[in-house]
């Protein structure tokens, strides 16, 4: 079967990076694991040897025949539940309360599988996944410049890069290297009626890289004289910018303006 690449197929084909990722999720016999994409699963089968069940939905129907196939007696005791559906519209609610995410993911939804999962009343525990080199990077802010996408994670996880897979790993070779990124300590952070006031803060912030924080907000429609004034109450330097802001900053900024 041919690897569909507007699906984000690339499977993987390396034994260290199939222990690595389960090691880092820490899973026990206790936990439930969703996967998102199982593909032919190589992760799957990793996963099911540690977890105490496995919900894997995987959106190609092609696949479902052959992982039907390979995890028959799985399947049958129920300890894997399979389900042919697309991540991006399927309800969360439907999840266990407690569950955490091993997978690796497609590319091309990585921000779409951040977002639908951080953001959810419904959130995972523990997060750990393979994607893109860069994007694990960006998220940790390792070369210390924040980003909105750092923000958006750290808002309501705690990030860490585990390790590079490279990208001679995967078949196909995907043409950027991989890594492993966990994020744990998963909560809610924001109340729902924060939320919103939080990402119009930060996007703002960060809307015009090589300004100051200030001009950014102000050009949000908030008065320059009433930021200065918070950003000194907060000891903050008033020609700070948006990269340089940390987490707790950003939510004492919200509460104050
Ligand atoms: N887990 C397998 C492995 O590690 O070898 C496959 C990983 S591959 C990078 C991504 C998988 O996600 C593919 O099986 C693909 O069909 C599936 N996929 C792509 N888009 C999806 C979506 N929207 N919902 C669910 N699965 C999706």
């Amino acid at each position: 079967m041919k690897a569909k690449k507007h699906l984000g197929q690339n499977f993987l084909k390396s034994g260290k990076a199939l222990r690595d990722i389960i090691l880092a999720a820490k899973i026990s016999g206790e936990d439930i694991v969703v996967e998102i994409g199982p593909g032919k699963g190589a992760l799957t089968e990793k996963v099911l040897e540690s977890a105490g069940k496995v919900i894997a939905i995987e959106k190609d129907e092609e696949l479902i025949p052959v992982l039907e196939e390979k995890f028959k007696e799985e399947i049958k005791s129920k300890k894997l539940i399979l389900l042919k559906d697309d991540i991006l519209t399927f309800d969360l609610s439907k999840l266990p309360k407690k569950y955490k995410i091993v997978a690796n993911i497609p590319f091309y939804i990585t921000g779409a599988i951040l977002e639908k999962f951080l953001e959810s009343k419904y959130q995972p525990s523990v997060m750990a996944l393979i994607v893109q080199k860069e994007v694990a990077e960006r998220v940790v802010a390792r070369d210390g410049k924040e980003s909105i996408l750092s923000m958006s994670v750290r808002v309501f996880g705690e990030p860490k890069f585990v390790s590079k897979i490279p990208a001679r790993y995967f078949s196909p070779e995907p043409k950027v290297d991989s890594a492993i990124l966990l994020i744990e300590n998963i909560k809610n952070t924001l109340k729902e009626s924060q939320k919103d006031e939080f990402f119009r803060l930060v996007k703002g912030g960060f809307s015009q890289k090589r300004k100051t924080l200030i001009k950014n907000l102000s050009g949000l429609g908030i008065k320059r004289e009433l930021l200065e004034e918070k950003f000194k109450e907060l000891s903050l330097d008033q020609n700070i910018r948006a990269e340089k802001l940390s987490l707790s900053d950003w939510l004492l900024l919200l509460k104050s303006i």
